[in-house]
């Protein structure tokens, strides 16, 4: 009976030790065990704890309301379509915003204005300008920068800075210098009318063959560039150096060896990525032969870009360029995973990434569609005195006096508001009849 007893007693201990020892190997295993990696890109957000709270985090971006911190990079995607252009979806534009208040624009597709417009970003910040290479569908937005900024107060010039050519006639300098002379009518009016500082841009242009080459170093920022293989010799892919993290704009590029070499174990990537032949003869108006050649020879097929991201291995992957809807999103997706798994955002405008160290999280900005631009902290200084009128006698000589001095009452009142009255420029006019 007690060796029974005894057995017994054995027995128990035996199964609790052994129980024991697995329960703490199943909670190491647990404790060493990583949560499953979160393959697409997941909006902010949390639970709401009561019936009358609010979320605790936003699942969108609310322009103008968000302090950024010193060693984080809020990313916009100002511009992801193509170069045909459709009301909801802007050519090529990424927004970058540094925690220092760096502002720096990768490229400036024609459209994207009106999305970095609704930012309501003072346009005294909005001065630099990276181009990736000189295709409209990634410079033709410069104009809208160029001249809107400028009636919208902008006080300083503007700076790009883009890639060198085969020959000068292919490069930046070039583009920017005939760009201004191709616009000299608006220059000089409003050189005239408004102030002439505003309307000059500085080029900075950089050797299109250089290999991670330091093409901007300011404020603890590096830019770097290295040669992308697109449609001819010039376009660049960039490097955005801060606080640690490295990020990577491709342009328009092919897969190649400095993308594959300069980009790997970037933070945060940037790519290219074009859906498949057949969607080009269905939806894009192509011939079979040059469907098959758009995506996949002067461009980056799903396939192609998850083989480059699966090499480089980024911390998260953003596919742009191409017209993001149901039709054309998820067979570009499908492409892509046939050789990515890792994380990843299907851009589309106004699309945004808050990036630091610990995470990168994708949510949309939402911002208004009428929105004025917002004052910053310098003015434009006045117009240029001395600079020569653009307007001769003969047309000014057309003025039909009787419409002019319809409005004497409202000019009157704003003179006086604002005492104007020594700078009255009805005074020179000979339709002049001030109300007595
Ligand atoms: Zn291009
Ligand atoms: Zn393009």
């Amino acid at each position: 009976m007690k060796r029974k007893l005894t057995i017994l007693v054995i027995g128990i201990f035996t199964l609790i030790a052994l129980s024991a020892v697995y329960t703490a190997g199943w909670l190491k295993g647990l404790a060493g065990q990583k949560t499953a990696l979160v393959k697409e890109a997941q909006a902010a957000g949390g639970k709401v704890t009561s019936a009358t709270g609010t979320a605790p985090d936003r699942y969108v971006y609310y322009p103008g309301t968000e302090k950024l911190a010193k060693d984080e990079v809020r990313v916009i995607a100002c511009g992801t379509g193509m170069p045909d252009q459709r009301r909801g979806q802007a050519s090529a534009c990424f927004l970058f915003e540094f925690g220092n208040g760096e502002k720096l624009i990768f490229d400036l597709g024609t459209g994207a204005m009106r999305n970095i417009s609704s930012l309501m970003i003072p346009y005294q910040y909005l001065t630099k300008v990276f181009l990736s290479h000189l295709h409209t569908d990634h410079w033709g937005g410069l104009s809208s920068l160029w001249a809107g900024g400028w009636t919208a107060g902008r006080p300083v010039p503007l700076e790009v800075w883009g890639p060198s050519g085969q020959t000068p006639e292919m490069g930046t300098k070039y583009a920017v210098e005939h760009f201004l002379k191709a616009n000299n009518w608006d220059y000089q009016t409003r050189a005239f009318k408004i102030t002439p500082v505003p309307g000059q841009i500085k080029v900075h242009e950089f050797d299109y063959k250089g290999e991670n080459a330091v093409v901007y170093q300011e404020n603890g920022i590096t830019v770097r560039s290295w040669p992308a293989i697109h449609a001819g010799d010039g376009p660049v892919s960039f490097a955005i150096e801060y606080a640690g993290l490295k990020m990577v704009f491709s342009g328009d590029t092919t897969p190649n060896k400095w993308f594959v070499k300069y980009a790997r174990d970037a933070d945060f990537v940037i790519h290219e990525v074009f859906p498949p032949p057949e969607i080009w003869v269905a939806w894009g108006n192509q011939p079979p032969q040059l469907g098959w050649r758009a995506c996949c020879e002067f461009h980056t097929s799903g396939q192609s870009f998850g083989k480059v991201m699966s090499e480089i291995k980024p911390r998260h992957a953003v596919g742009y360029h191409f017209f993001n809807e149901e039709a054309t999103r998820y067979v570009i997706y499908d492409s892509i995973r046939e050789t990515y798994d890792g994380p990843l955002s299907m851009a589309t405008d106004m699309m945004m990434w808050n990036i630091t160290k610990d995470k990168i999280i994708e949510r949309m900005a939402v911002a208004p569609d009428k929105s004025w631009a917002v004052p910053g902290t310098m003015r434009q200084p006045p117009p240029e005195k001395g600079r020569k009128p653009v307007m001769s006698e003969f047309i000014k000589s057309g003025e039909w006096g009787p419409a002019f001095n319809a409005q004497n009452k409202v000019l009157d009142e704003h003179s006086k508001k604002y005492n104007l009255q020594d700078q009255d420029w009805r005074k020179q006019k000979p339709w002049y009849k001030p109300t007595k």
